[in-house]
């Protein structure tokens, strides 16, 4: 029986790309452990419960296995289910709720330390992604409860005086939202217009409540403070103090990039401190540590999805089956 604790690899992500890997993997017959530290499919369970993916549901298949949804584009909850079937049919190794803490080499082996335990495992995938850190806006008030870097769920929002801070595709979708379920909305957009990237069919119709003025919104402008029951803003006209109940701040996310520092893996010295790696393996400059999914980009999130990232597993995987050989 195979030892429970030393593996071929440990792919430390279990998102859609941490389990192409696994399938991958399993499909090579490698010993392999996914180890997520929240629930499968983490990131995207913390995604607004009412989102619907910009992607056809065939493009976040992983592993060839059919994703059919009600329509073309698939929401959230078909994109859990599908998730889960998969880690089901393929009976996936995967700990769950597990965070992984530290990774040290010990000549030849990694060492992986999680709250739980520590395995040891010649290879490893780092399939993190970028939705744990958002973006703080780094003023006075930012800490109050009554502000989210996570919006979830309209229906919180009713008859409340909603700030939406940013203006892309979540900022969008959560002032639409919340509009719609009776709230009364502002959004800060530092900016001059809505975000170029927002869904082709979702920008006409915040443009048009922007103009007809049932959301107000203040472009080339950015939060001064927020205080329990007002927040200043900086416009082009000076300082605004509004009325509000809620703010969320959809500013966007970053990857955990000092994670990747602390093993060792170097970054490119610009802005974007993309990590460095092999582009037909993904194995990293650390010998035996590979990079797949978003984590790839570095900054730059916005290149990378699960639909152009999937590919990434069978690189990574014949590379590590090549060596074992
Ligand atoms: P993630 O899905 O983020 O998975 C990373 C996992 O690593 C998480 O589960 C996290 O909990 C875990 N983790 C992090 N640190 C640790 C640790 N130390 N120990 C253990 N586990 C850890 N992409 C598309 O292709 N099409 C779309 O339509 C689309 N729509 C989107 C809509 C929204 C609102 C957002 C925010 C993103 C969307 N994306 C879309 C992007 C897509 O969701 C991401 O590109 C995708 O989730 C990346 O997959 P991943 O496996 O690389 O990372």
């Amino acid at each position: 029986m195979a030892n429970t604790t030393a593996f071929d690899l440990i792919i430390i992500g279990g998102g859609p790309i941490g389990m192409a890997c696994a399938l991958e993997a399993k499909q090579k017959g490698l010993h392999y452990v996914i180890i997520e530290k929240g629930c499968l499919v983490n990131s995207l369970y913390n995604y607004p419960v009412n989102m619907t993916f910009f992607s056809t549901s065939e493009r976040l298949e992983i592993g060839g296995v059919p994703f059919v949804s009600n329509n073309v584009k698939p929401t959230r909850s078909e994109a859990l289910e599908y998730y889960r079937r998969v880690a089901i049919s393929a009976s996936l190794n995967i700990h769950l709720f597990e965070k992984v803490i530290s990774v040290t080499k010990n000549e030849t082996v990694f060492e992986v330390t999680t709250a739980l335990k520590k395995y040891t495992t010649s290879n490893i995938i780092i399939s993190t992604g970028f939705y744990d850190i958002p973006f703080f806006l780094n003023v006075p008030g930012e800490n109050l409860p009554k502000v989210t870097h996570y919006y979830k769920d309209p229906h919180y929002y009713a008859f409340q005086k909603v700030l939406v801070i940013g203006a892309n595709n979540s900022g969008v979708d959560a002032a639409l939202e919340t509009f719609r379920k009776g709230a009364e909305v502002t959004m800060v957009i530092r900016e001059d217009e809505v975000g170029k990237r927002v869904k082709y069919w979702v920008r006409p119709d915040i443009v048009n409540r922007i103009k007809e003025g049932s959301i107000k919104a203040y472009f080339k402008s950015t939060i001064a403070a927020i205080r329990e029951k007002e927040v200043d803003i900086n416009t082009p006209d000076g300082l605004v103090t509004i009325e509000n109940d809620w703010v969320i701040a959809m500013t966007g996310y970053q990857p955990n990039l000092s994670f990747l520092e602390k093993l060792g893996i170097e970054l490119s010295n610009d802005n974007i401190r993309k990590p460095v790696y092999n582009n037909d393996s993904h194995e990293t400059n650390v010998k035996g540590i590979y990079l797949a999914g978003v984590i790839c980009g570095g900054m730059d999130t916005h290149s990378l999805f699960i639909e152009n990232s999937r590919e990434h597993a069978v690189k990574i995987v014949a590379d590590i089956f090549k060596k074992k050989q």
